[in-house]
């Protein structure tokens, strides 16, 4: 498993959902005010990172 995740800040986030579309691994989880990478799933291929509009996933060491 990779050293470094990828985080998402509850704060920013406004759980539209385009993350969860564009990952291929199927990595998030989105429920109504909360969201989860699974990072056992995640590939650290930063899909989210690029395609998030308010820039909220940041990839963390
Ligand atoms: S794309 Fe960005 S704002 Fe939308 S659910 Fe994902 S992290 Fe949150
Ligand atoms: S980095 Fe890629 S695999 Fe990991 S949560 Fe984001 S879109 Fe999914």
């Amino acid at each position: 498993m990779p050293a470094s995740k990828i985080r998402i800040d509850h704060e920013r986030c406004d759980f539209c959902g385009t993350c969860v579309a564009v990952c291929p691994a199927d990595a998030i989880e989105l429920r109504e005010s909360s969201i989860t990478v699974d990072p056992g799933k995640c590939t650290l291929c930063e899909s989210c990172v690029d395609i998030c509009p308010l820039g909220v996933p940041e990839v963390a060491a």
